[in-house]
């Protein structure tokens, strides 16, 4: 199959690494010149649980690349998902797929703007990944992918993504419920992302804290309501499991979140994408949503005022 990754940073790397491996014409399309420059250059490193790995694989600016893609993966960051659609125009004719991968919720309907409906496919990934520096990527673990069409009927299409992911060991099924899954991820960042980033601690730490219930339960009840009103139906207790077990210091615990990270390095996080989005949506249902809004503000704040974190 002929793939373009569209965001070729630490998952696009990982899942272009993994599909090239099983022998895919894959191409990693980026807007990071360094990063882009490096892999031309040297190839692109993968540092994984066996060791090190180097290959050569294409990498382009999307505006420099002209060839045929069957799939574009989108694997931007949610808030450059419309730029990087904008530069990939030229390459979306009317055959094209995409799939995105991405966290928080808005990507789909960005993507709604540039693409026919029933050219969408959509999922979640547990997947992990790290960019170490530019043309240097960690893949962390293994994890599951599940993917669907969000409009129409292409099963075909979707099917055969699915197996090439699997000869990939990407481990795709079908998703029976695509938006439940993304919501549910969008809770769990939602949650944990902005508290370990405001705390600048671990996942374990954040939920070492002993009245760490009085915080979580109210956002995650915030959050089913706002999806409930959107015809998703999240359930507390399962939201609830699902956060306390990385609180787990075997279950990832010991990591820093993404948001961290992208706001250490002065980078904007993925926030509006996640707690923005839930208080845009519960202004337009007029539910109060106090704890997320209140976790939207800090992290917004943090953002602008980066250099004094
Ligand atoms: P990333 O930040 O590594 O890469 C996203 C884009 O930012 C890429 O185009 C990359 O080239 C660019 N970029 C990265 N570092 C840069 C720098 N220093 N200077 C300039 N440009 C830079 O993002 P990611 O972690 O691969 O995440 C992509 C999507 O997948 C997001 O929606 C994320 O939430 C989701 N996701 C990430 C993981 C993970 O483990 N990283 C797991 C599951 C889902």
């Amino acid at each position: 199959m002929k793939i373009a990754i569209a965001g070729a940073g630490a998952m696009g790397s990982r899942f272009g690494f993994m599909l090239h491996s099983a022998g895919n014409d894959v191409v990693l399309l980026d807007m990071w010149q360094e990063h882009v420059r490096a892999i031309q250059n040297k190839g692109l490193e993968v540092v994984h649980d066996s060791g090190q790995e180097t290959i050569t694989i294409e990498a382009s600016h999307p505006r420099d690349y002209y060839g045929k893609p069957d799939v574009f993966i989108l694997f931007t960051k949610a808030m450059q998902t419309e730029d990087m659609l904008c530069k990939c125009q030229h390459l979306l004719g009317a055959d094209v797929k995409v799939l995105t991968l991405q966290n928080g919720l808005g990507n789909i309907d960005v993507i709604e703007q540039r693409m026919p409906k029933e050219n969408i496919f959509a999922g979640v990934t547990t997947f992990a990944a790290k960019l170490l520096k530019p043309g240097q990527v960690e893949a962390l673990g293994s994890g599951d992918t599940e993917i669907m069409q969000i409009y129409g009927n292409d099963t075909e299409a979707l099917l055969h993504l699915i197996d090439t992911f699997n000869h990939a060991n990407i481990h795709a099924a079908l998703s029976q419920d695509v938006m439940k899954s993304i919501w549910q991820k969008a809770a769990f960042n939602s949650v944990l992302n902005p508290l370990c980033t405001l705390m600048q601690n671990t996942v374990a730490a954040i939920g070492g804290y002993s009245r760490i219930d009085q915080l979580i339960e109210p956002l995650v009840e915030e959050i089913i309501t706002v999806a409930k009103a959107e015809e998703v139906i999240l359930e507390k207790e399962n939201m609830l499991r699902m956060i306390r077990g990385v609180f787990d210091p075997s279950m990832s615990g010991h990591h820093m979140s993404s948001m961290y990270h992208d706001v250490k390095n002065g980078r904007k996080t993925e926030v509006d994408f996640l707690n923005g989005a839930i208080v845009e949506k519960a202004q337009r249902y007029h539910i109060d949503v106090p704890y997320n809004h209140m976790l939207y503000h800090l992290i917004s704040m943090l953002e602008e005022t980066a250099p004094s974190y």
